[in-house]
This record gives C-alpha cells, sequence and structure tokens, in this order.
C-alpha cells in the first residue's frame, strides 16, 4: 500500500498530498513495508503512512514481530524501534497516538494529512487478544445516564457493547430532559472490553470507567 500511495501522489500531482493516505500493519510493515517509505522519502512522496502497531502479527495467526518484543519461540527478543526507525529513514514528521482517544487521533490524522511532506502516524495500542490480555479482568465503562444528553457520539462507535434506548412520547420531560432528547445510551457491562473510546468521545461526564449502576 505504500508504494501505491507514493505512486498516487506522483499521478495526481501539486496539492495530492491531503488526498492520500496508506495504512498497514506493524508486521507487514516490518517484513515488505520499510522498502517503500524508504523510497517514498527518497523521492519525495507527501502521502501520510498510518501504520496500526498491535504489538502482534494479528491477521495471520497471532505470532510475535520484530517489533513485539518476543521471538516465536516465546523468549524475550529485542523490539524494533518503529519510531526510530521511520525517523532513520528520514521522515520529519512521525507521531504516535493511543487509538482508543478517539478526538486526539481524529485531530492529530487532520495535522499529518494536511502536510505536502511525508509523515507517519504509529497508532499504537496492543491486540485484545494478546494471551496476557485474555487474561486481564475488563473493568467495565458505564453510562451515566443523567449526564447523558442523546447526541449520539457514542452510539456512533459501532461498539456492540454500546445501544440505544429511545425515549416514549412525552418520556424525556416528564424524566427531566430536554423536550427535545430523542433517547440515551446504555453500555452492557458484560461486553464492554475497557477500551474507552466511547469516554473518550462523551463530552458531558456521562461515561466512566468503574463499577456500573
Ligand atoms: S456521548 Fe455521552 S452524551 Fe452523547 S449519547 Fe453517549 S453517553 Fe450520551
Ligand atoms: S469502553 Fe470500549 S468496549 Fe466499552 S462500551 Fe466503550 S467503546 Fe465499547
Amino acid at each position: 500500500s505504500i508504494p501505491m500511495a507514493h505512486g498516487m501522489v506522483k499521478a495526481l500531482g501539486a496539492g495530492s498530498h491531503d488526498k492520500v493516505v496508506s495504512v498497514i500493519g506493524d508486521s507487514t510493515f516490518v517484513h515488505s513495508g520499510i522498502t517503500g517509505l524508504i523510497n517514498s522519502v527518497y523521492n519525495k512522496s507527501a502521502a501520510t503512512l498510518i501504520i496500526l502497531d498491535n504489538r502482534i502479527t494479528a491477521m495471520t495467526g497471532q505470532q510475535p514481530n520484530p517489533s513485539s518484543g518476543s521471538a516465536i519461540s516465546g523468549e524475550a527478543a529485542h523490539a524494533l524501534d518503529l519510531e526510530a526507525l521511520c525517523r532513520a529513514i528520514g521522515v520529519k514528521h512521525v507521531r504516535v497516538v493511543n487509538p482508543h482517544e478517539v478526538p486526539e487521533c481524529r485531530k492529530i490524522i487532520k495535522e499529518e494529512i494536511a502536510r505536502d511532506e511525508m509523515s507517519v502516524i504509529i497508532s499504537q495500542a496492543p491486540c485484545v487478544l494478546l494471551p496476557e490480555l485474555k487474561l486481564r479482568k475488563p473493568v467495565s465503562y458505564f453510562t451515566n445516564i443523567d449526564n447523558c444528553v442523546g447526541c449520539t457520539s457514542c452510539i456512533r462507535l459501532g461498539c456492540p457493547a454500546i445501544s440505544w434506548t429511545p425515549f416514549a412520547e412525552g418520556e424525556a420531560e416528564a424524566r427531566g430532559y430536554k423536550k427535545s432528547q430523542k433517547g440515551y445510551s446504555r453500555i452492557d457491562e458484560v461486553l464492554c472490553n475497557d477500551c474507552g473510546q466511547c469516554a473518550s468521545l462523551c463530552k458531558f461526564n456521562a461515561i466512566t470507567r468503574g463499577e456500573g449502576k
């Protein structure tokens, strides 16, 4: 995907930098993406590359890769520093983001695709199916429905743990909400996997981590 993005920047010409974004996983970047990035920098590309760094080769069997910090045998191994590598290749604009902080991620993506130079965003968060993460006990988030204004920001994430409860005719006013509010959001604490994305999006302090009510 990285050489294709470079080709598109060249084919589209001046002003194309804010239109071309390539996306690659950490493992694929290590085994075949690095050369494309070297070429992109060398030939003055202006695309944005997003590396999805989930610390494992998630798509093809959960095997570790040179950026995971462990060998295929399970022994500890040197973990490739993707940020340092991209800088060594010559990328001047490298940002590391936590994908669960959704508004911050959106802001950084907008900033980087607006650049007229090659940039890299490393989206870094471990895969939730890693054995060590599967063993953890997730702490559920919950909705404080008294604070929910029904803005639907959390609903639009598409998380299966979040559902929408519509108000019946006249119910919003009767329960002390604005007359125009159509309903409120609820989190199923059994399904919640403790990522925090919904809380990062709620501007009304209506989503909290911890014991639900
Ligand atoms: S983002 Fe917050 S206020 Fe908006 S629907 Fe979700 S819980 Fe309610
Ligand atoms: S914390 Fe993550 S998994 Fe839990 S409800 Fe919010 S978005 Fe879904």
